[in-house]
């Protein structure tokens, strides 16, 4: 018999399985209160449920609980990030951020990635698995459980692309914003897409306050598809029309992400074609000088490029920040520490 990934199920699934086994409702409260609430490790810390029912969950259920391969932390800035090995042995990667306003999680929502975009090091050896809620969940409590510090943000950035995962991030959502487990509000929840078109229209639809960013990149089809082979499958310009109906659909301002890619796509021309590009649209656009990696020969762009960059699109009324870098000192961007811990120990 299959196991149940319960830390997965929601509570009233949890409710229907605890009832199933013969226990009260009650019971599932106080389950999952200590899964979610309390971010429990395991079942023997639920100290309040017999010894006996501990073991017979033990029995038919799978307790996700990562564990700590390794944790770098910024000497510049405090970013701390951390290698989970998953129960399969597999690795992945999350981010904690500290902030003046609050913490912020990075969390993988795959192990790989199979977009292939071109400057990303989550990607180089394709996609492995999916990560099912519980485990995308666990990045956040295992992060709290070790810093000891509050989290409030999440984004959905680290490694994969979570609209190729669509029913378990969207049950993650759930989770993370459930007011029986940590509450957080949708708002403060971020899931970022390379622009998987028809998951798009789907998630306009689920009635949903998270914040959706966009990984755009190029301001023109041609470009898009030199940097992001998901552009051959659905256009610029069929991406657009999906922001357009993500905004009409939820209200919510859309966030662009642009990579800057020295002689690449940070010209004055890139910048007056992507304002164009964004003129009718509620947005705002997060420059982000890319980060190198060594299997690819891209180079950032110089500071005062991306604020030129920046200067010439506020100037045409987009809304545009420079992300601050953090943690460059520790193989901060997608995929690295992962990469380089498994060429180590290889
Ligand atoms: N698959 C999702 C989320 C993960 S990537 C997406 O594509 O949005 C998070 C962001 O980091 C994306 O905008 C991605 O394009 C960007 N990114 C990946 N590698 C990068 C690098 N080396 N330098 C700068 N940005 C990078």
């Amino acid at each position: 018999m299959e196991k149940i990934d319960i830390k997965s199920l929601t509570k009233e699934e949890l409710t229907n399985k605890i009832k199933e086994m013969g226990e009260s409702g009650f019971r599932a409260g106080q389950i999952y209160d200590w899964m979610h609430k309390k971010q429990a490790r395991s079942f023997d810390e639920m100290t309040n449920l017999s010894k006996a029912l501990r073991d017979k969950l033990a029995t038919e259920c799978d307790f996700v609980s990562l564990r700590i391969e390794r944790v770098q932390e910024s000497a510049i800035d405090g970013t701390r990030k951390y290698l989970f090995a998953l129960s399969d042995g597999n690795l992945i990667e999350s981010v904690f951020m500290k902030y003046k306003f609050g913490n912020s999680v990075c969390v993988s929502s795959q192990v790989g990635c199979r977009m292939g975009c071109r400057f990303c090091a989550s990607t180089l050896d394709g996609v492995e698995r999916n990560l099912s809620a519980s485990e995308i969940l666990d990045q956040i409590y295992s992060i709290m459980k070790d810093t000891g510090e509050k989290i409030s943000r999440v984004v959905v950035m680290g490694s994969g692309e979570p609209l190729d995962n669509y029913d378990n991030i969207l049950r993650f959502i759930q989770l993370l914003s459930d007011e029986n487990g940590l509450n957080m509000g949708q708002r403060n929840i971020t899931v970022s897409t390379c622009g998987i078109v028809p998951n798009m229209y789907k998630l306009a639809d689920e009635k949903l306050q998270i914040n959706l960013a966009i990984s755009l990149h190029a301001s023109n089809q041609a470009k898009r598809q030199e940097l992001m082979p998901i552009a051959n499958k659905y256009s610029i310009d069929e991406l657009m029309d999906a922001c357009r109906n993500y905004f009409e659909k939820t209200g919510r301002q859309l966030t662009f992400e642009y990579s800057l890619v020295g002689g690449v796509n940070d010209t004055d021309d890139d910048a007056d074609e992507l304002a164009a590009l964004l003129s009718d649209l509620n947005c705002v656009v997060n420059l982000i000088p890319v980060n190198p990696i060594k299997e690819r020969d891209f180079v950032e762009s110089t500071r005062k490029r991306v604020l030129d960059f920046q200067k010439r699109l506020e100037k045409r009324r987009i809304n545009a920040t420079v992300r601050r870098e953090m943690g460059r000192d520790i193989d901060g961007a997608c995929g690295q520490l992962r990469r380089r811990h498994i060429e180590e120990n290889s």
